[in-house]
């Protein structure tokens, strides 16, 4: 990736985000191809990173959508992604996100539980439509990785067990308003380890084949997303494997695969640009002090997370230190106890695999405008979300000033 951050910051101010449209290309067709066996729907995550012109740009190269709430269903058909490719997940559905996502006639919509299942149903009888259901399967495996990303234990709380699982599909198979068409599995994010998602997939094929038997005939299994990327030093899913590992599951079955990738796509293709405001010693502590803050990415304070930290100066006088923003939380911290070169005011720094659920998680904390983001296509940059200013904070606010 050869981005000119220089370049970029004089152009568009920091902080940035900045995407390598290519690299997204690249890895969605990496995926796509190693499930070229089978049919196969790739329905990008909207939730890693839902700039509209990131997702036109799937969109074009023929991804899905995978959706968790109304709000992302639009944005998946604002850009032309079309409703025979959208999927809307996830554990709250409102009665308003239903009925829309019914009368938008979706792909399918993915049910979490027995309770939500009733409500989609007396929506669709009250629409006289019938709804396409896939049901969400917490196969009950441990991921192994972070808590807080970690979904396939029963103790999360995200789909139901298989006994569930099976009586929701017999009281679809029952029912006028609803239909059966797929099955759903997602154990968690930044996956490392194909063990867990082996027996996830096998657990829900198995499904598939005990439905198949009672006359219960689905045409989708969704594997869920959740693929890890390289932050650090971890070791990958080799994409070809998984593909294996999950068409070895379906073995004899007449089922289209559908995986929902989000951070896979787009994690490894942004950067988050900040610089240097200041540096201080507190006794025996350094801190470097940049524009970029929590507000802006926040992972570091949310997950701990590590992101790659890049000083774009020629010093090399070495040393720890804690790499911050301006905001008032002690939690508001990029990186901890990092050796980073002597820093100026005005220096770059990069910190790198920023794509995914970096903006999306952005917030105004602070009264902070959202930063600027940026793509780069075949060596050229152009502008996908212009920074925040001052007015647009307060935009909805102003008028109720007594
Ligand atoms: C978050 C989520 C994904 C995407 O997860 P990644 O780790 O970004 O690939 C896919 N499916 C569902 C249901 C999700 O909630």
């Amino acid at each position: 990736m050869s981005i000119n951050y220089k370049e970029l910051a004089q152009k568009y101010q920091t902080p940035y985000y900045v995407y390598d449209f290519d690299y997204i290309t690249n890895q969605y067709n990496e995926l796509k191809e190693s499930f070229k066996a089978r049919k196969s729907l790739i329905a990008y995550a909207l939730k890693a990173n839902s700039n509209l012109s990131v997702i036109k740009h799937l969109a074009q190269l023929g991804a899905g959508a995978d959706c968790v709430s109304i709000g992302e269903v639009k944005r998946a058909l604002k850009v032309g992604i079309p409703p025979y490719k959208i999927i809307f997940s996830g554990v709250g559905k409102i009665d308003g996100e239903i009925q829309e996502a019914l009368e938008f006639d979706i792909l399918m919509i993915n049910v979490e539980s027995a309770a939500e299942l009733n409500r989609v149903e007396k929506i669709a009888k009250e629409l006289g439509k019938v709804a396409r259901i896939s049901i969400r399967v917490n196969p009950n495996i441990d991921p192994k990785t972070h808590p807080y990303i970690s979904t396939g234990l029963h103790e999360n709380k995200f789909g139901v067990d298989i006994d569930t699982a099976k009586r929701m599909y017999i009281q679809c198979n029952n029912s006028e308003f609803l239909e059966p068409v797929g099955i759903h599995c997602h154990i968690g994010s930044q996956l490392t380890q194909l063990q867990p998602i082996k027996e996830s997939v096998q657990i829900i094929a198995d499904l598939v084949r005990n439905l198949k038997a009672i006359k219960i005939e689905l045409s989708f299994m969704d594997v869920g997303g959740g693929l890890g990327i390289i932050y650090d030093d971890e070791k990958l899913i080799d994409t070809y494997e998984y593909a294996q590992a999950v068409l070895e599951s379906m073995f004899g079955l007449d089922i289209t695969v559908v995986c929902e990738p989000g951070r896979f796509i787009v994690g490894n293709a942004g950067t988050f640009v900040t610089k240097v405001l200041y540096e201080k010693v507190n006794g025996e502590k350094r801190f470097v002090i940049v524009d970029g803050a929590m507000n802006d990415l926040i992972r570091p304070s949310l997950y701990n997370a590590y992101h790659k930290v890049e000083v774009l100066n020629n010093n090399n006088e070495l040393s720890k230190c804690n790499l911050v923003g301006p905001i008032c939380e002690s939690g508001d911290f990029f990186a901890k106890d990092i050796t980073l070169p002597k820093t100026e005011h005005n220096d770059l720094i990069a910190i790198h695999s920023a794509g995914a659920y970096g903006f999306v998680m952005s917030s105004n904390y602070n009264t902070r405008g959202r930063v600027a983001e940026i793509a780069v296509e075949n060596g050229k940059d152009r502008l996908i979300r212009k920074r925040e200013s001052f007015e647009d904070i307060i935009a909805l606010e102003e008028e109720f000033i007594k």
